[in-house]
């Protein structure tokens, strides 16, 4: 279906707001135009729901987290950054591997399977998009996608 992205992003990052720590900060940076994609609304809901929360989970108490939506002539791109425990530069692409995880034990405490991202990577490639992450070991993680922006049609056209 047709979708507006920046305010269903908005609502997404409203939703983990209301139930955020008190102390965690949350940083918006969403294009004031409006940006249209057509997607399968359910399921990118599941990727930025597994984003946000490894963003959070991963995050110390009283983190910063950054959610920016910007818009290329074609593209969308999204990108979500956390000021976590971040991970060793030879991991980051690993993680979209199915059960994946970085360090195991640690891993373990934390709770999950190590599918959220293996998953998100399926669903942005469903729709013609990437997805990739950054990171630096004790500094953090910006995850990074990207989806097709629909035509914007001219006034005037039908
Ligand atoms: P699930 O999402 O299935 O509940 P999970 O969160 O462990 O489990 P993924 O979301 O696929 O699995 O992430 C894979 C691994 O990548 C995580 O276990 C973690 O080690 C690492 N990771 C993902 N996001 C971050 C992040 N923001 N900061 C640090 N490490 C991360
Ligand atoms: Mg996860």
């Amino acid at each position: 279906e047709r979708v507006e992205f920046v305010s269903f992003f908005d609502n997404i990052v409203d939703r983990f707001e209301m139930n955020k720590d008190e102390k965690m900060n949350f940083i918006r940076s969403m294009s004031n135009k409006s940006m249209y994609v057509w997607m399968d609304k359910d399921k990118i809901t599941q990727v930025l729901d597994n984003i946000i929360s490894n963003a959070i989970k991963y995050s110390p108490e009283g983190g910063t987290i950054r959610f920016a939506a910007q818009s290329t002539k074609k593209q969308l791109r999204v990108s979500v950054t956390d000021e976590g425990i971040g991970m060793p530069a030879d991991t980051v692409d690993k993680i979209f591997d199915r059960f994946y995880r970085v360090d195991k034990s640690r891993a373990r405490e934390m709770g999950g399977t190590g599918l959220g991202l293996a998953i998100a990577r399926e669903m942005i490639e469903a729709h013609h998009g990437k997805i990739w992450a950054e990171s630096q070991e004790g500094k953090g993680t910006t995850v990074h996608f990207t989806l097709p922006l629909m035509n914007q049609k001219r006034r005037g056209q039908s």
